[in-house]
């Protein structure tokens, strides 16, 4: 019997972060912040009458996102209406693109755990306005038109993802990509940016798509992916016992880490789009986009390549590094005050991500630790040049200085840390722990290499963790040899 195998193609709803909302001067707030229906005016609420006008800088963010994504931006786009009744659109109905959207055709490349890349597909990406926010509660529902209005970008994937792994690798690329752009904070549990999976499953010889399910309502990657391998796994169950797939909109529930279905879909839902009459086609001039591109900081992929060819990191490394813009620019800070890279790497992937963890601070807040990148700089220098070993900077100054804010240079002064590298000194304690543990030294000339490791942490533990190990390691095979009779 064949294999079952994922399809999945993603639709993600971004936010564009820009002052006011799509198509009227109302701001655009913070929804968890703000009081509801605090940032309103008579167009968010859908008034008889009220006529929109299309906010520029959010077409531009869009044709910016649509650039990072490889995309075609067509020299026209245009708006139309999609109608439906639901409370969360007073208007009856929301205004966003159909066959012209703002960009088509693209594609992002993901990097797999194997570290292989693959390429999946952009279709289009078109801009709508947002909704408001429905909150149900026993006596009813109550509605925040905050939102609604909030100039919003949808990208919609081709069915290439074929595991919930991929689909995790292309989240997390767009993120990055939407966050390095400035225009998206990537904020899922805000609603900020949102994910729907579209998931079938077939086996390897068919020659067609099989029905397909949509999961909403995904607040974290992690989320997304239990659901994608939840409703994968569902699905294969029901073709096993002879059942079908019915198209419905799922759910996820976190609290019963299960799939809930919120409605079948019998038929096509028919939105009935037209033309927006109220609002101009988009001319979108190659000129302009031009400009647009130029203005592009450099992006994950670009950077990431550049770390690998120019500064000799390993992809994994690079990966890591440029995923987040901040911790990017945080390491190549660290570089430019001349510590060799890989170093740099090693620790802001080691040591500076296990303490930023220990206190629950994100990645992509690296910019406001307490420990600022010339100050790792100035820790990393001392290693370089001797002053202190690795694990004396890992075990006692990195932590001294995430607590007290203080430099690498004056907590190794105060405390006395400066690494021993006084030849005289060092062969004195190899001597005297030689001589405390016979035993071991009797061992090791057995046969028994491996004790010499027990015998180094010895001498190390003598010299109160500040010898040089370098040193430690070429004199201690020395004695021990010499011991031979
Ligand atoms: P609609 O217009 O009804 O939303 P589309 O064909 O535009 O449907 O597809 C919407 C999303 O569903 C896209 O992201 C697409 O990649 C994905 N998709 C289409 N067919 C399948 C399938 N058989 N399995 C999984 N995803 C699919
Ligand atoms: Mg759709």
């Amino acid at each position: 019997m064949s294999q079952w195998r994922t399809v999945i193609g993603l639709e993600v709803h971004a936010e564009l972060e820009t002052e006011s909302k799509m198509f009227s001067p109302c701001p655009v707030v913070d929804s968890v912040m703000t009081e509801p229906n605090a940032a309103v005016d008579p167009l968010s609420l859908g008034m008889p009458g009220t006529l929109p006008v299309i906010n520029v800088q959010a077409i531009e963010y869009g044709i910016m996102v649509g650039l990072a994504l490889n995309c075609e931006i067509p020299p026209i786009n245009q708006f139309a209406r999609k109608n439906y009744f639901y409370p969360d659109l007073p208007k009856g109905y929301q205004i966003s693109q159909y066959d012209r959207p703002l960009a088509i055709n693209g594609f992002v490349n993901i990097e797999l755990e194997d570290g292989s890349s693959k390429r999946i597909h952009i279709r289009r990406a078109h801009m709508e306005e947002d909704t408001g926010k429905l909150t149900h509660v026993l006596s009813g529902s109550l509605v925040d038109y905050n939102r609604a209005g909030v100039p919003l970008l949808e990208i919609v994937s081709e069915p290439d993802i074929t595991s919930a792994a991929e689909a995790e690798a292309y989240a997390r690329k767009l993120r990055s990509i939407l966050r390095y752009l400035g225009v998206n904070s990537g904020d899922m549990s805000k609603g900020i940016l949102r994910f729907e999976a579209n998931v079938s499953v077939m086996r390897e010889n068919d020659t067609a798509y099989r029905e397909r399910t949509e999961i909403k309502n995904l607040n974290s990657i992690r989320n997304m992916v239990k659901a994608i391998e939840y409703e994968a796994q569902r699905q294969i169950r029901l073709y096993q016992r002879g059942d079908t797939v019915k198209p419905a909109t799922l759910g996820w529930d976190e609290a019963a880490q299960k799939i809930t279905v919120q409605r079948y879909k019998e038929r096509a839902d028919e939105y009935r789009y037209f033309p927006e009459p109220d609002l101009p086609i988009v001319e979108v001039s190659r000129e302009w986009v031009r400009d647009i591109e130029a203005s592009l900081p450099e992006l994950p992929d670009a950077l990431r390549r550049r770390f690998i060819q120019e500064l000799g990191l390993s992809p994994y490394d690079a990966g890591v590094l440029t995923a987040e813009r901040s911790v990017a620019e945080y390491f190549q800070d660290i570089v430019a005050a001349g510590i060799d890279a890989k170093l740099a790497a090693n620790w802001i992937t080691g040591e500076l991500f296990r303490v930023m963890n220990a206190n629950g601070i994100e990645r992509e807040d690296i910019a406001d630790i307490p420990i600022s990148a010339s100050d790792l700089a100035g820790l990393l220098s001392l290693v370089e040049n001797g002053t202190i070993n690795q694990s004396t900077a890992r075990k006692q100054v990195l932590g001294d200085m995430w607590d007290s804010g203080k430099a690498a240079e004056s907590i190794v002064e105060e405390q006395g840390l400066a690494q021993i590298s006084d030849l005289a000194l060092i062969e004195a304690s190899v001597d005297k722990v030689l001589r405390a543990n016979d035993d071991l030294v009797q061992r090791f000339l057995a046969g028994n290499d491996k004790v010499i490791n027990a015998i180094f942490g010895r001498i190390m533990a003598e010299l109160r963790g500040k010898g040089d190990p370098s040193i430690v390691r070429r004199i201690l095979p020395e004695k021990l040899e010499s011991m031979r009779e």
